[in-house]
C-alpha cells in the first residue's frame, strides 16, 4: 500500500520543453519592481512567492510583438510607472514556451497580483482561439500543470485575467485600481480550462 501511495505523491507533472529568452531585468528595473511592490502592495520587494497563476491573451498577432513590449520596459499611460508589463512566459501558436522572467522575479502583469502571481501569455486575440488551438493549449496546460506541481499552487488559484477580482490574494493599496481588470480569459472559459487542467493532473498522477 505504501509504496503505490508513494509512487501517486511522487508522480508529478513533467517539465515541458522551454526556450528561455530573457528581456532585460537588471537592477535597475529590480528596483522599480520593488518600488511598484511598496506603493501598491506594501512589500518593498521585487521576490516572487508564487501562489497564482494568472493566464492572459496578448491581442496582438506574434510572439516578436510581445516580447519586444515586455522587453522595452515603457512606464504605464496613467501614473507614468516603472517598470513596464511583463509576463513570465509567452506561450507561441505553435506550441513554443518561451519563458522571459526568473520565477522568483515579480512581473508587471495583473493588477492586485503581481506580488503572488506568475504571468503566462499566449498569442492571440481571443480565449477561443487558444482554447481551440490544439499546439498552444497543450503547451498552456503542460506548463501550468508543471508550475502546480512545482508551486504547490491550487487548481482554483490558476486563474484568467478577466478573474482577477475575485482572487483571496488580490490586493491593491491605489484605490482608482481596486476594481480594475481586464477582458482576457474570462470565467466560463477559465471554467473549460480548469477541466482539462485537472484532467492532465491526474493524468500525470496516474503515471
Ligand atoms: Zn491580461
Amino acid at each position: 500500500m505504501l509504496p503505490l501511495l508513494l509512487a501517486a505523491a511522487l508522480a508529478l507533472a513533467p517539465k515541458p520543453h522551454i526556450v528561455w529568452k530573457p528581456i532585460p531585468y537588471g537592477p535597475t528595473r529590480k528596483a522599480e519592481m520593488a518600488a511598484y511592490a511598496e506603493r501598491h502592495y506594501g512589500i518593498h520587494s521585487w521576490v516572487l512567492h508564487p501562489k497564482v497563476i494568472v493566464e492572459h491573451y496578448t491581442a496582438s498577432n506574434s510572439f516578436s510583438a510581445a516580447w519586444n513590449a515586455f522587453a522595452a520596459n515603457t512606464p504605464d499611460p496613467e501614473l507614468h510607472e516603472l517598470p513596464g508589463d511583463c509576463a513570465h512566459f509567452i506561450i507561441d501558436r505553435d506550441g513554443t514556451i518561451y519563458q522571459l522572467v526568473h520565477l522568483n522575479v515579480m512581473c508587471r502583469h495583473t493588477v492586485g497580483l503581481n506580488y503572488v502571481a506568475i504571468g503566462i501569455e499566449h498569442v492571440g486575440t481571443s480565449d477561443a482561439e487558444i482554447l481551440h488551438d490544439r499546439a498552444q493549449l497543450r503547451s498552456s496546460l503542460e506548463l501550468t500543470a508543471w508550475l502546480v506541481d512545482r508551486y504547490h499552487i491550487l487548481v482554483r488559484n490558476v486563474i484568467g485575467h478577466n478573474e482577477s477580482l475575485s482572487s483571496p490574494y488580490h490586493r491593491e493599496l491605489y484605490k482608482p485600481w481596486a476594481h480594475q481588470t481586464h477582458a482576457d480569459w474570462n470565467h466560463p472559459d477559465m471554467t473549460v480550462y480548469r477541466g482539462k487542467l485537472k484532467a492532465l493532473l491526474r493524468a500525470d498522477a496516474r503515471r
